[in-house]
């Protein structure tokens, strides 16, 4: 008898104040496609893509906000079963990082204790960068929760925040 494959799969929400590039997260990991033209959301509550970790299959659905950050008012079914977080800032945006800590508050409230990673985005851009990057390591040393810095415009370690994030998850189950 032929043995049944269960594929894995995770349900991951992506958290942050609006225009940091969630949406652009989303589509770029899952479409390969960038655009710079600015859109709220992606008109639909998930992407997936399938990936390949420890030689297991995994199937990555990504949970976008469609904007509802914008008015705090993210609803429990978006954080209902998700098994993994990715807390996102900008580099250009002082409050998207303050905000940081709040996200992963709001995330463990919802969701307890599951692997989370924060990502600072934008970093094609981190000459402008209001940010200081001691700022940057107190605060991941401060929730203990690893950084990634990412470019989703140059495609710059979104792979790997994802990939990350399943290894994290595969190893607690
Ligand atoms: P969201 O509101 O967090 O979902 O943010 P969006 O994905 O809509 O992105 C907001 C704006 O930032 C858009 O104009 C994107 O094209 C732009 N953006 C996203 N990621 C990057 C990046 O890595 N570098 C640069 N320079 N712009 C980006």
């Amino acid at each position: 008898m032929k043995e049944i494959d269960f594929e894995t799969a995770i349900k991951v929400v992506i958290v942050g104040n609006g225009a940091v590039g969630k949406s652009s997260m989303i589509q770029k990991y899952c479409k390969g496609i960038f655009t710079t033209e600015y859109k709220k959301t992606i008109g639909v509550d998930f992407l997936e893509r399938q990936i390949e970790v420890d030689s297991e299959d995994v199937r990555m659905m990504l949970w976008d906000t469609a904007g509802q950050e914008e008015f705090d008012a993210i609803t429990k079914a978006y954080y209902r079963g998700a098994q993994a977080g990715v807390l996102v800032f900008s580099s250009l945006d002082l409050d998207s990082f303050k905000a940081i800590e709040t996200w992963k508050q709001k995330v463990e409230n919802e969701c307890g204790v599951i692997p989370m990673v924060i990502v600072q985005n934008k970093i094609d851009m981190i000459h402008e960068s209001v940010i200081a990057s001691k700022e940057v390591e107190n605060l991941t040393r401060k929730l203990r929760v690893p950084i990634y810095r990412t470019s989703v415009k140059e495609n710059v370690n979104v792979n790997e925040v994802f990939h990350y994030l399943a290894k994290q998850y595969l190893k607690q189950v």
